[in-house]
């Protein structure tokens, strides 16, 4: 029913292959027979779930799952007011079982493991891919090992790593050395791979798009505006809505907007000089850990992703990324954490530059949750007010102006 296939030299291989990327160096992507496939929206009815799309998941056993998915779309008419838009929704996956996006792969990819009968599993992380291996290495009883950067990862998501017991290695270097890494421990160790190198990964992920086009009423929205690290997620989203256009569920196809840190953007250099590949950067820097990433190893498909769908890629700065979060939370009750806000810090940009037209429907992905960052969060936020225990000093406290 599908197979791998390199997107440079279109050399095919097995699903029973342990491969990550082709032998010419080029990336792998998950090629089905469409012919044999056939969904309507009538077959998906019920439930939003990663595992309601199985038929187009290239998976053949029962899953490791934790119920993944069926996060929600928000409209958030407030925060779109401010922007002068009037169609504006956040699809919120800090809401998944290990609070982000991460979990819509390594759920497919956990799976994927045990299929091909491996008996580690591994990956390199900014944070929460590493909480999602150990969460997901956990439920599928496989030991997990993470390697992370050290001193660069929200506590929120190491301590679920440590929790759920994976062996936690945090490397000196940042997280390009990290996967240089682990890439190498996996092909000398026949550890099995988790980063979004794997092709699998994203197969899971695609089905954020599969959710936005049922929540919309089966229809796409004009543009879909999300962060970008390792270029991972919106080359899945792209597929995702192309697959549900080729399979007549949806008729367009959203412009794919990738949003980057200023410290940390080689993506949205490629596209601004129309270059065919990246210039990585050897000294990533933003707030937002988890696109702290200098050389973004999906960078070819998410190139041909924003490019195919008219879309485009935008920087924010980091004061951009905080006040962004800070907007959202307080304007719209949703709680993410920094680098899923520099999608709604990207789309306050383009609006203004006026690259975003006012009458769009647009969709931001937050990708994680407030909650794995609360060390910035108490950085950036006012402190509590301390105060004596009576009711004077709380009226004082209450009615007084800051
Ligand atoms: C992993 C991650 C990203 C980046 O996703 P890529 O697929 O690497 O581009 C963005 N935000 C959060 C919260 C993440 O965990
Ligand atoms: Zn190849």
């Amino acid at each position: 029913m599908y197979h791998l296939e390199c997107i440079e030299c279109h050399k095919k291989y097995r699903p029973s292959d342990v491969i990550y990327t082709c032998t010419c160096g080029g990336l792998l992507d998950i090629i089905y027979d469409y012919s044999n496939i056939h969904i309507t929206k009538n077959d998906l009815k019920g439930p939003l779930s990663v595992w309601k799309y199985r038929a187009l998941l290239p998976v053949g056993r029962e899953p490791v799952s934790l119920k993944e998915g069926g996060t929600p779309l928000y409209r958030v008419d407030r925060l779109a007011k401010s922007m002068g838009l009037k169609d504006v929704y956040v699809k919120h996956e800090g809401m998944n079982p290990t609070g982000s996006f991460k979990d819509r792969g390594m759920t497919v990819g956990v799976t994927k493991a045990l299929e091909l009968g491996m008996k580690t599993v591994a990956c390199a992380s900014t944070g929460n891919t590493s909480a999602s291996l150990a969460v997901y290495g956990a439920r599928a009883g496989v030991p997990a090992v993470v390697l992370l950067p050290s001193g660069k990862v929200a506590l929120g998501k190491l301590a679920q790593a440590l929790m759920h017991g994976a062996k936690v290695l945090s490397i000196r270097g940042n997280f390009d050395d990290a996967l240089k890494l682990v890439r190498d421990l996996c092909d000398k160790e026949g550890f099995y791979l988790l980063n979004s190198v794997n092709p699998y990964r994203l197969e899971g992920q695609k089905t954020i798009a599969f959710e936005i086009a049922d929540q919309l009423g089966w229809k796409a929205p004009d543009r879909l505006v999300l962060p970008v690290g390792n270029a991972g997620n919106i080359t899945a989203i792209y597929k995702g809505f192309r697959e549900f256009k080729h399979l007549g569920i949806i008729d367009s196809i959203p412009k794919m907007t990738g949003i980057q840190a200023e410290g940390a953007s080689p993506i949205v250099r490629a596209i601004k000089n129309e270059a065919a590949a990246i210039t990585p950067e050897g000294k990533p820097e933003t707030v937002a850990t988890a696109i702290r990433i200098g050389n973004p190893v999906n960078a070819i498909k998410a190139l041909a992703a924003i490019r195919g769908s008219g879309g485009t890629a935008e920087t924010v700065s980091d004061e951009e990324i905080i006040h962004a979060q800070q907007e959202l939370a307080s304007l719209e009750g949703i709680g993410v954490e920094p680098a899923s806000a520099s999608s709604i810090a990207g789309l306050r940009k383009l609006v203004e530059a006026g690259v975003i037209g006012k009458d769009e429907c647009v969709v931001c992905v937050t990708t994680g949750h407030l909650l794995k960052d609360s060390e910035h969060v108490l950085a950036v936020c006012p402190k509590p007010i301390e105060i004596d225990a009576t009711i004077e000093a709380v009226r004082k406290a209450v009615f007084q102006n800051d």
